[in-house]
């Protein structure tokens, strides 16, 4: 099937590509910008939307802001801002009085040191473990051979009841911190208030997912064979 969308595989020359300039630029036949601008057209009418104009506003001011010594001309990218950081600016210039976390149990630690920041930068914060509730995973079907200890009780993670929970703590935004792949999308689909991902969880890597990445040309290479 022909793909109309592969922006992983251009391989345009930045300063030459239709998306990144103003007029004359150029893109492969799986080129997005080309192959769907009636849509980017309609989308972009989106962004007056008063659920999104300011959101969507202020995301990019951020953006622009967690760069140090911006000038008009070239520049050279001068990145100085943490995730959290930047997480800390943008609640506050969203307005933001009351944070939601929603994180992992097995980062429960992390969890307490994450509240201390957004709590000492003035924010209320209601936070959510995984396996608040005390379901347990038989509840989904799991039979015990699926189980991570097998022949023990086990609590499934909730990310339904985590994201209603935040709900009707009725925060204003959503910290995700560690959620299991599958588990954050949940989360993420259930959330009444616009979320971020502080962490993506990685078991193997201490939450750095690109850290297999980076090596799977070397020590990662069974990424990409099928074992
Ligand atoms: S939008 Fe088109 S030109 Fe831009 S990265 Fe994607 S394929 Fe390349």
């Amino acid at each position: 099937m022909e793909n109309k969308a592969h922006c992983a595989r251009c391989r345009i020359p930045k300063p030459e590509r239709v998306c990144q300039i103003e007029s004359g630029g150029r893109g492969p036949a799986f080129c997005p910008t080309l192959n769907y601008s009636q849509l980017a057209q309609e989308v972009t009418e989106l962004y007056a939307q008063p659920e999104f104009a300011e959101f969507a506003r202020l995301a990019s001011i951020q953006e622009a802001e967690c760069y140090a010594n911006r000038a008009p001309g070239p520049y050279v990218l001068q990145p100085e801002k943490t995730r959290i950081q930047e997480t800390v600016e943008f609640a506050r210039k969203l307005g933001c009085k009351k944070l939601g976390l929603a994180f992992c149990g097995g980062l429960q630690r992390e969890a307490g040191l994450v509240a201390d920041i957004f709590e000492s930068q003035g924010f209320a914060l209601a936070s959510v473990a995984c396996n608040c509730g005390g379901v347990p995973k038989e509840a989904i079907g799991i039979q015990d051979r699926e189980k991570v200890c097998m022949g023990s009780y086990e609590t499934m993670c909730n990310p339904l009841l985590q994201a209603e929970i935040l709900n009707r703590e009725e925060t204003d935004l959503n910290i995700v911190l560690g959620l299991c792949v599958g588990h954050d999308s949940l989360f993420l689909k259930r959330a009444k208030a616009f979320s971020t991902v502080l962490a993506a969880k990685d078991r193997v890597t201490g939450h750095n997912p690109l850290a297999a990445v980076y090596t799977v040309h070397s020590y990662y290479q069974k990424l990409k064979a099928h074992v």
